[in-house]
């Protein structure tokens, strides 16, 4: 298992749950699409340096605030997950981000709907820290659509049927 595989599993998501979110989305588009593509896709993103930093950084800040160890005010701000805070989502665009305009589009539907593991996150909340961990979840579900999307598109424009996008 490597690090980002072992770090989202310690706070309780693993792969195959983003995976199911990014194919309930883009299975509808691409008819052909299974799970094991969805999965390829998720570890791609998850091979960023940029999103390994910022998935890093996401769970430090909610681990930190679970053990009740950040200065106040933010202590309770992360804590209590307030609503105005709103860096959660801004720190995930840096996931978002990576294969451009439709990774944004597709985060801003799965913070609003939030299915599965990330409802699950949001819910759980006794003794629990997810502040971070949720959003960090919807976007790197989001960049895997964005890059599913992109492999689909270039397969069209080329003829090509093997994915040779990083
Ligand atoms: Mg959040």
């Amino acid at each position: 298992m490597d690090l980002m595989e072992e770090q989202l599993a310690l706070r309780g998501v693993q792969l195959e749950d983003i995976a199911s979110i990014v194919f309930d989305l883009q299975s509808q588009y691409y008819p052909d699409l299974n799970l094991a593509t969805c999965l390829e896709a998720v570890r791609k993103v998850l091979k960023k340096r940029d999103v390994q930093y910022t998935i890093l950084t996401g769970i430090a800040l909610d681990t930190l605030a679970e053990q009740c160890l950040l200065p106040e005010p933010l202590q309770t701000i992360i804590y209590t997950d307030e609503s105005l805070y709103g860096l959660d989502e801004v720190l995930a665009y840096g996931i978002t981000n990576i294969y451009g305009s439709i990774g944004i589009t597709s985060f801003g539907y799965l913070d609003k709907i939030k299915p599965g593991i990330i409802k699950d996150l949001d819910n759980n909340t006794i003794n629990k820290v997810n502040t971070f961990l949720d959003d960090m979840v919807a976007g790197i579900a989001a960049a895997a659509c964005a890059k599913i999307a992109h492999a689909q598109t270039e397969n069209l424009v080329s003829g090509n049927h093997h994915e040779n996008q990083d």
